[in-house]
């Protein structure tokens, strides 16, 4: 083989070598993290009082981005990832999850449709919420608070985890204003109203949790925040591609890995329960469809 053959094939290997790193490669590391889900129904049914009757949500944002952004392997063609809120009803008050982001917010976040209708009605709910929580701190989760106008009124509903708040820079392009909001200091799990109980996920980033929810009839959900982009990383065991995860992301992906893995257990061990991941619209519309969540908030 002459020289010249030999080192085009040598560059070519090492380009495809470099994209299976960036682009494709996902494995389950060694560790291990778990979901107790009779110990998270326990939490949500510690506190008395009525449970949620029904879960909303509010599709602020539409993201554009390629499948391959979203799961290692993927293709480059582009889809439609919603940037949504949810907002939980219980007989006399409401809860949110999630905030979304502005306008302003959006634009600087990338490619991206922004729904100025959606966003007024989630912040005329927040307004009147008795509770505000966030999977996570990124600004398309937090940016609804940080951009709230006399965020100060929203102090009694607003908690972060001490290690939501810990990290405001996560927040950016938004910018969370200290003393908004009460610190919720727990350690791997919690309850926190009614029918709703928290399990920390860290790893797409320090504060992500997740949020479990068993509503009055028995239906139950679990709110993936960024864990997953789409249902896909949790039925393929594949996390987002290093491109994303290790240069836009900084998140531990390992941690990430260990937390789709039990998902996927627990998808069959516990088929029933309707997961959601952060920005996939199909199992939306899905819920949508046989009654189980309703657009729009009240
Ligand atoms: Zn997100």
């Amino acid at each position: 083989m002459p020289k010249w053959t030999r080192r085009v094939l040598a560059v070519l290997f090492a380009i495809a070598l470099g994209y299976y790193w960036l682009a494709v490669e996902s494995h389950v590391p060694s560790g291990h993290y778990s979901i107790d889900i009779a110990e998270l129904r326990r939490l949500a049914n510690s506190i008395p009082g009525p449970k949620p009757r029904e879960i909303r949500v509010e599709r602020v944002a539409t993201f554009q981005f390629p499948a391959a952004a979203i799961m290692a392997g993927g293709s480059w063609k582009v889809e439609d990832g919603p940037a949504v809120s949810y907002q939980i009803v219980y007989p006399d008050r409401t809860v949110i999850v999630d905030t979304a982001m502005d306008q302003a917010t959006t634009k600087a976040m990338g490619r991206a449709t922004f729904d100025p209708q959606a966003f007024a009605h989630m912040i005329q709910a927040m307004s009147s919420a008795s509770l505000i929580l966030v999977t996570h701190e990124h600004p398309d989760h937090i940016g609804g608070i940080a951009t709230f106008s006399e965020a100060q009124r929203l102090t009694p509903s607003v908690r972060l985890t001490r290690e939501q708040a810990a990290h405001p820079e996560q927040a950016a392009p938004a910018k969370m204003t200290q003393g908004v909001f009460q610190i919720l200091n727990y350690e791997r799990a919690t309850a926190i109203a009614p029918g709703i109980a928290l399990i920390k996920s860290p790893g797409h980033t320090p504060g992500s949790q997740m949020v479990f929810i068993q509503r009055e009839d028995g239906a139950e959900f679990l709110l993936l925040g960024d864990v997953a982009w789409g249902m896909r990383n949790v039925e393929n065991v594949r996390e987002r591609p290093r491109f994303i995860t290790t240069f836009m992301l900084h998140e531990d992906r390992d941690a990430v890995m260990l937390e789709l893995a039990e998902l996927h257990r627990l998808i069959e061990a516990e088929p029933k329960i309707h997961m959601l991941a952060g920005h996939d619209a199909a199992p939306i519309d899905a819920l949508e469809k046989q009654g189980l969540l309703i657009e729009g908030f009240m």
